[in-house]
């Protein structure tokens, strides 16, 4: 079963992760395609996962690799899927969970490949997830016992939290690392996993990232500037969040 969930997962990761490639290249998804030289790719490549192990990283036409943010969209829902149907079975609280993850697997390939966290992306999904999560509860799977605040809560923890942080930085820093779009996507997030737990989310994304920033910088591969966008550690969060949600909040409540 976690077999199927998996490759499943890799088949939709692929789909998702074009779409997001189409979003940058403001084109729309006829078929995959190489983003340097759009000549379209065989159905070998469409997953770059399956390019990767057949062999056919390159285009046919001008030899360039795929763009490795792909690979990690694809493995990030393949393995977030399995892992949730490993440990919680097939619910649809988990299904719902699971769709949950779809808009971050597109922001991992923005924000990596192009810095970009596209509002077209994000603010729909903030919509629907404001929507569903007052009706339904928090995209968690196994969750028992929810308020409709829950979600709403979330969202606007998140939103403050980050707001707040992006005026820090830039009044610190004068440029900070965090951008407008990383507000929008740990709004999204805070929407997904709802109060409390957006607290827990918030608190891996920022760890992570710590760790993130310390190995640029012993690594000495370049300056905090150069490190890589944060949004990936927001997305992070999230997903683990999403995966260890029922351990945590019973923490939580303690
Ligand atoms: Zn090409």
């Amino acid at each position: 079963m976690v077999f199927i969930v998996v490759v499943m997962g890799l088949l939709i990761g692929t789909l998702v992760t074009h779409l997001a490639e189409a979003v940058l290249g403001r084109r729309r998804l006829a078929r995959p395609m190489c983003p340097y030289c759009t000549a379209p790719y065989s159905p070998l490549q469409w997953s770059a996962t399956l390019a990767l192990l057949t062999g056919q990283r390159r285009c046919q036409q001008c030899q360039k690799t795929f763009r490795w943010p792909r690979l990690i969209g694809e493995l990030l829902v393949a393995v977030v899927w399995g892992v949730l149907v490993w440990r919680y079975g097939l619910s649809w609280r988990v299904g719902y969970g699971m769709l949950g993850l779809l808009p971050l697997a597109m922001i991992m390939v923005t924000d990596l490949e192009a810095k970009r966290v596209p509002n077209v992306i994000t603010l729909p999904s903030i919509a629907v997830m404001l929507v569903l999560g007052t009706l339904f509860g928090p995209a968690l799977p196994n969750l028992q016992g929810w308020g409709w605040k829950m979600t709403p809560l979330g969202a606007l923890t998140a939103f403050a939290a980050l707001r707040l942080l992006v005026w820090l930085g830039v009044a610190v820093f004068g440029e900070g690392a965090l951008g407008e779009g990383d507000i929008t996507l740990a709004t999204y997030v805070g929407a997904m996993v709802g109060f409390p737990l957006v607290l827990e989310a918030l608190l891996l994304a920022f760890l992570l990232g710590g760790v993130g920033a310390a190995v640029v910088l012993v690594s000495r591969r370049g300056s905090l500037q150069t490190a890589i966008p944060y949004g990936p550690y927001i997305i992070l969060g999230g997903a683990l969040t999403l995966i260890y949600s029922v351990e945590m909040l019973g923490w939580l409540l303690k």
